[in-house]
């Protein structure tokens, strides 16, 4: 097909949205490892899992057979409010770089909340109030999980509790203000409501807080109250089939096009956009139906995926979560504050550790002032203002595409935009100021970190 006759936005009608979440990991040859109880190292089962997280979901996070989960009509209805989310054939950006490649990215930023975490959160929100409870509690760190939570709470008329971690309650304020607007409490992390928080609060009291005190605050919070569960933004196997959508959308435009991408790319922090951006297209490949390159990109101060090990650990710096098997720096391993917070997680999704341990997919760093100017670059080119974190896939992507403009070569890109930066433009500042830095962590500083790995 001649390019031209691919139009900017590749929409696809209502009727054609997706019905059902895809779970690569019924197709998985090498499934990923259980979680472990952080006590007795024991799998754990859905009972024990049951006072923490809601029932459904904690049936998708353990399933590991059943390829598809129809998605309830109530989230399908929400989703048509913001969703499908245009997949956008990037015709100016490519003029300008005078590249033969062919570039396309999947746009999660034209909701309220900014970025891809409400496909998850409505799914979230639904599950809990069918199970009749009356609210759920999460941390936030940056704010965007926060965000998605509450507006989909608000939805469906949950109580919203968040934990969000204290520099950020200080430095976000308008975040703080959109989760309020949408009826969500907001406590800065550590707070006196826990007694996890009140003993922090006693031993450092001048602590800004963290992102693992803030879910040890959650998770008290949640199990502390009658009809509270805790939720969790990304991670876990449940968020990345609900974020399934992404890529499950973005294959049904390229096929109705018959494009076929060569390069899949995608930001990664915990990983559920990017597992939701490769799941069909991974599905695909594992069956041996296909072959694409996809590329993890993490930031150079928090490499999870390429300096870290592949090992059972603590999801959290508070150690109450299960154990994961996973790409890891170490639960304790403290990354730099840099201005992608979404970003900033010392683990990796399990699925999408399998499949990199697996050599099915690659990972690569990229530096924060690197990251900030393509986010600049793409910004006065494509006019989206990106989130940093999206602004990782960009930088990857822009180089790729820069390549072919040398090699001739007309490869398809394609890669997960996965929000919006208005909020962070304190971090915009500090670049443009010139004085953003770059963050390396020190290879002691990780081995310290894994050597705190627990024995398993
Ligand atoms: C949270 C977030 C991310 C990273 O989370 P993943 O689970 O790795 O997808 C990326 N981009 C934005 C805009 C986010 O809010």
């Amino acid at each position: 097909m001649s390019n031209k006759q691919i139009p900017y936005k590749i929409y696809i009608e209502e009727s054609e949205m997706p019905k059902a979440w895809y779970n690569l990991r019924a197709d998985m040859i090498n499934k990923p490892a259980p979680l472990l109880d952080p006590q007795t190292h024991k799998p754990m089962s859905a009972a024990d899992l049951s006072g923490v997280f809601c029932d459904e979901l904690i049936q998708q996070e353990l399933d590991e057979t059943k390829a598809y989960y129809e998605i309830p009509e109530e989230i399908r209805s929400f989703y048509k409010m913001y969703r499908p989310s245009p997949l956008v054939r990037a015709y100016c950006l490519e003029e300008k770089l005078g590249t033969p490649a062919k570039i396309y990215y999947k746009f999660e930023g034209n909701n309220t909340s900014g970025s891809h975490k409400l496909n998850s959160a409505i799914a979230q929100a639904y599950y809990a109030k069918k199970q009749g409870l009356v609210g759920v509690t999460t941390e936030t760190g940056a704010g965007q999980w926060g965000t998605a939570l509450s507006m989909a709470c608000s939805y469906f008329g949950l109580d919203c509790k968040v934990y969000m971690v204290k520099c950020s309650y200080e430095q976000k304020p308008h975040r703080r203000e959109v989760m309020r607007t949408y009826g969500a409490s907001v406590t800065p992390s550590p707070s006196m409501e826990t007694a996890v928080g009140r003993k922090i609060l006693a031993e450092h009291p001048d602590t800004v807080g963290s992102l693992g005190c803030a879910i040890s605050e959650a998770v008290e919070k949640a199990t502390s109250m009658e009809g509270y569960r805790y939720v969790l933004g990304s991670v876990l196997n449940q968020v990345m089939l609900h974020q399934s959508v992404i890529g499950l959308e973005t294959k049904i435009a390229l096929d109705k096009y018959g494009i076929t991408p060569d390069v899949i790319i995608g930001c990664a922090g915990g990983g559920s956009n990017l597992g939701g951006l490769i799941a069909p297209f991974m599905g695909e490949k594992i069956r041996g139906e296909r072959d694409y390159r996809i590329i993890a990109v993490e930031p150079e101060s928090c490499p999870s995926f390429t300096r870290g090990n592949y090992a059972y650990d603590y999801c959290d710096t508070g150690m109450v979560c299960p154990l994961a098997k996973m790409y890891t720096l170490g639960s304790s391993f403290m990354p730099a504050a840099t201005h992608a917070g979404g970003l900033r997680y010392h683990g990796m999704n399990s699925t999408l550790s399998q499949l990199y341990a697996d050599g099915l997919m690659e990972a690569t760093t990229v530096k924060q002032t690197e990251v900030f100017a393509a986010a600049e670059e793409f910004a006065r080119i494509e006019g989206i203002l990106p989130a940093p974190e999206s602004s990782h896939a960009i930088k990857v992507a822009l180089d790729i595409a820069k390549e072919c403009c040398k090699t001739g070569e007309e490869k398809t890109i394609v890669f997960g935009l996965t929000g919006t930066g208005y909020f962070d433009m304190m971090s915009y500042e500090k670049f443009h100021n010139g004085v953003m830095k770059d963050y390396r962590p020190e290879d002691a500083e990780i081995e310290k970190a894994l050597s705190k790995l627990p024995k398993i």
